[in-house]
């Protein structure tokens, strides 16, 4: 890439949450492989982010390039309407198959938003079908659910500026983030502010949507597994579906193959996404129960009214059943124990200086959040210059690698890491 063709990048490209005016500086990649990025002037980077949890086996992965160099020889896409395909009914079967038993039924969508929006589509017209209409959702402060306009109003309001949208965003119900955290003493009164929110407006709400175990995006926050079995609890009680966004915790990250698995439940609706093809190309799945897709079914449309033009694209269905089949030869566990166990070793003694707030620690994923924010450009630079490619935002320093990474990768990372909290210049 020329100077050229950054200076257009700059000049016309918007990149993720950043400034057309003040453009933060982008790093030009032309290659990946492995655990490393190349840049464009040939040097490597261990990389901490699984692009954004999503390339789980690492890149360039063999099998999966295979698997889509295959499918591209029969077929890249074809439309889903009133047509299967069998890389579509071999992704679905084995989703079906590895996710709780009671999810039979899968939608397939293009994105994590997407898949969101569907699920909470599906929560409104199951209401509408069975004749008593409700249209809010129940959630957590500190939640991210993705950017479409039904997943934002569901995302913390404050973080995801709800101000700038009012009299347009729904206004749904936030309760307090979870307290207690994972792996702390489980605190009865943690869930009281969230009981009291859904007795006192049980006749309305549709849904509770939530991410298990792990906020990500609105803070990396581990909460304590008790909260879920207790939801899944009230919802029953009340009649209320239960929304799991499983799209950055699924396929491992968490230690367990779903974040619900920590607490044995089993939610009504379940989006996945993200690490679904192994980070190699766009798409989610909302599974949901027979239940939840018979009372849709049944009622006056007759059907789920959503059908999006790529839906089951099958390059993507392809990679994604590659991906799950690398899952099932079954390392992922043990290579997450070991980075949860390398991540505690390296990042938990951070604890102790004076920019550090708080460090955790579960699974594949180890957060940092320091006293004051990053300088993002100035931390985002010195990164780079040490050979790792870490992203950090607002608070928060945290990595979660490819499962594939091994001990001298990760220790880099971790050096990395620890070198920059050390030094003042880098927050603001
Ligand atoms: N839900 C969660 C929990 C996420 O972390 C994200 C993405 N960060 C999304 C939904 C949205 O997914 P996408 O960016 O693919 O639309």
């Amino acid at each position: 890439m020329t100077p050229d063709d950054l200076a257009f990048d700059q000049r016309h490209i918007w990149h993720p949450y950043t400034s057309m005016s003040q453009p933060l500086p982008v790093y030009p990649v032309v290659a990946a492989a492995g655990c490393e990025l190349q840049l464009a002037d040939g040097r490597m980077l261990v990389d901490g982010m699984s692009s954004w949890w999503a390339a789980i086996h690492g890149y360039n992965h063999p099998r999966l390039n295979q698997a889509m160099k295959r499918q591209i020889d029969s077929m890249s896409h074809v439309m889903f309407g009133g047509i299967t395909h069998p890389p579509a009914v071999e992704l679905c079967r084995r989703l079906v198959e590895m996710t709780p038993a009671s999810l039979e039924c899968v939608f397939l969508a293009d994105s994590g938003s997407v898949a969101v929006e569907v699920a909470m589509k599906m929560a409104l017209q199951y209401w509408h079908a069975k004749g008593q209409p409700r249209q809010r959702f129940l959630t957590f402060r500190n939640g991210y659910h993705g950017d479409t306009f039904g997943a934002m109003s569901v995302c913390d309001p404050d973080n995801s500026m709800h101000s700038l949208w009012q009299g347009y965003l729904p206004e749904h119900l936030f309760a307090p983030a979870p307290q207690c955290g994972f792996g702390e003493e489980w605190n009865e009164m943690d869930i009281v502010p969230f009981a009291r929110l859904m007795a006192a407006h049980r006749e309305e709400i549709a849904a509770v949507i939530l991410e298990p175990v792990v906020q990500g995006a609105g803070g990396m926050r581990f909460y304590h597994p008790e909260w879920l079995r207790r939801l899944r609890r009230m919802c029953d009680r009340e009649g209320i579906l239960l929304i799991a966004d499983e799209i950055a915790t699924g396929f491992g990250r968490t230690g367990k193959l779903f974040a619900c698995d920590h607490a044995g439940i089993s939610p009504d609706i379940m989006c996945l996404g993200k690490a679904l093809t192994g980070g190699t190309m766009t798409l989610s799945a909302t599974l949901a129960t027979r239940h939840v897709a018979e009372t849709i079914s049944d009622g006056e449309a007759g059907c789920f009214m959503h059908g999006p033009t790529f839906m089951g694209n099958p390059l993507a269905c392809a990679v994604a059943s590659e991906s799950l089949a690398l899952l099932a030869d079954g390392d992922w566990p043990q290579q997450v124990q070991a980075i949860e166990h390398q991540l505690r070793e390296g990042l938990l003694p951070l604890t102790a200086n004076e920019n550090v707030a708080d460090v955790r620690v579960l699974g594949a994923i180890g957060v940092v959040e320091t006293r004051r924010p990053v300088d993002m450009a100035a931390l985002q630079r010195f990164f780079v210059e040490q050979g790792v490619w870490i992203r950090p935002f607002g608070r928060l320093i945290y990595l979660m690698p490819p499962y594939i990474i091994g001990p001298a990768q990760l220790d880099k990372l971790i050096v990395a890491v620890a070198q920059a909290v050390k030094n003042p210049e880098f927050f603001r």
